[in-house]
């Protein structure tokens, strides 16, 4: 039994490309990007959210505009030198949430590419709660003194249990608390390390967005495990950065999910690390007929060939497969009616209608 998404006729629908939209609800998504855009949760009275996954090289950084007002910083962190990312993605996140915004921190698990930076971007906004993937003792040596002082402030510091998951939107997150709205833990603390991560799910009427976090080969299984019949993903943020090693990213996981958009956090600095592989562009989307998905605006998508050991660096370019690496393309930002969506690449985290250009859309 799925327990958010779509209704399996439009599951059809969105696999065969025909996704049938009302006309009144396009003239919700703003054909320019800026971060009045970006934020637009708070106004007006249409549903709007935005989900921006940053740049920030080796690392992740994910930054969510619930169509409800809230907003959420879904980790923050870099492998990279700080000064190399902190100051863009800052200047991202103070555009989007503003100083009155109720905040919100997920933080799927606790190695430093995901939280490294999070002290950083928060600062003095006010959190209301902090919910963690893994146990608080994980995060004591980068955010130990952050939490506690957080939770002196009046935030609500929360772990979950060993493979917790949501089946109604979760109550002590925003982004709305009914069927058709709402944040939701899919998966979280199957197992230690990267396995701990929270799988989250953001519900914005027939539009979902799965953010697989770290997941590898425990947390794939709780997934399928826990939604049998898939998750009907708009958009998918890949699993540990595009790692294909201890069972990350498998076939089942694409089957799992099948998105319109596939977008990996990546950087390039750490060839060992060599993500993401060129192999989830079959993961995520396979040929059907020998036939390549399309429909995104031609971009480069660079990514790693090769066995272990002799990993290879190759630049797609002129892709229109809808696959994204952030390393090229800086922050993929997605805004949504709850209905239509469009998604823009924005090189170096700048949102400027001048430099951020329109990767898809839909309608
Ligand atoms: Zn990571």
């Amino acid at each position: 039994m799925k327990c958010i998404g779509i209704s399996g006729t439009s599951v059809t629908l969105l696999v065969a490309g025909l996704l049938f939209v009302p006309a009144a609800s396009r003239a919700d998504v703003p054909n320019v990007i800026s971060d009045a855009a970006i934020r637009a949760g708070t106004v007006g009275t249409s549903q709007r959210a935005s989900i921006s996954i940053l740049t920030v090289g080796t690392g992740r950084c994910v930054v969510i505009a619930c169509p409800t007002g809230e907003k959420i910083l879904n980790d923050c962190g870099t492998r990279n030198a700080r000064a190399a990312f902190l100051p863009s993605a800052k200047a991202f996140f103070d555009s989007v949430v503003y100083a009155n915004d109720p905040l919100y921190v997920v933080l799927s698990h606790s190695d430093v590419d995901h939280i490294g930076l999070v002290k950083d971007l928060v600062g003095v906004h006010p959190v209301r709660r902090v919910l963690l993937g893994g146990v608080r003792g994980d995060y004591a040596s980068v955010l130990g003194t952050w939490l506690d002082d957080e939770e002196h402030g009046g935030a609500v510091i929360q772990t979950l249990n060993a493979n917790y998951f949501d089946t109604t939107p979760n109550a002590g997150l925003p982004c709305g608390s009914n069927a058709t709205n709402g944040a939701y833990v899919l998966g979280s603390n199957a197992g230690t390390g990267n396995d701990a991560s929270i799988v989250l799910g953001i519900h914005d009427g027939t539009f979902q967005a799965v953010l697989l976090a770290d997941i590898e080969r425990a947390g794939t299984a709780q997934l399928i495990n826990h939604f049998p019949t898939g998750l009907a993903a708009t958009l998918v943020e890949g699993a540990h950065h595009g790692s294909d090693t201890d069972g990350a990213n498998p076939p089942t996981l694409g089957n799992e999910t099948r998105p319109d958009v596939a977008v990996f956090s990546a950087g390039s600095k750490f060839r060992n690390y060599a993500h993401p592989r060129c192999m989830m562009q079959s993961v995520y989307f396979p040929p059907v007929n020998g036939v390549l998905a399309g429909g995104a605006a031609a971009h480069t998508f660079s990514c790693y060939n090769g066995s272990a050991g002799n990993r290879r660096l190759t630049p797609y370019t002129n892709v229109t497969v809808p696959i994204y690496n952030t390393n090229d393309t800086g922050a993929f930002v997605l805004i949504t009616d709850g209905t239509a969506w469009r998604a823009w690449t924005c090189p170096g985290n700048i949102i400027s209608s001048l430099t951020c250009a329109l990767a898809m859309a839909n309608p």
